[in-house]
């Protein structure tokens, strides 16, 4: 699979672009298109992997995954940490299980 792919398979494919794109409390809506969205790890693993310091991916804030990135500095893939937590603990909660743990 392209790094990208899973793309295709967001929820927010159909969505206007800017709407992840927020700020304030807009960004609950947006966090909120992302927790039923199948492809929310990938989205994740790809935001934190490739720095994007804009909007919401995998139903984290660009300041939420600041706080995560500052926390856990010696993560060198994030798509191996959260594709390994979802073997773990299943697709849906797997970002959210990760990110708790990366807590
Ligand atoms: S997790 Fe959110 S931003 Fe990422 S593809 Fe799904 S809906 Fe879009």
């Amino acid at each position: 699979m392209a790094e990208t792919d899973w793309s295709e398979q967001g929820l927010c494919r159909t969505a206007d672009p800017d709407a992840l794109f927020v700020e304030g409390s807009a960004q609950n809506r947006a966090k909120a298109l992302c927790s039923g969205c199948v492809v929310r790890t990938e989205c994740l693993a790809y935001a934190l992997d490739q720095r994007i310091e804009f909007g919401v991916w995998g139903g984290m804030t660009e300041r939420e995954r600041r706080a995560l990135l500052r926390r856990r500095p010696t993560v060198t893939s994030w798509r191996r940490l959260l594709e390994t937590a979802r073997m773990e603990h299943g697709r849906t909660g797997a970002a959210t299980t990760a990110v708790r743990q990366a807590s």
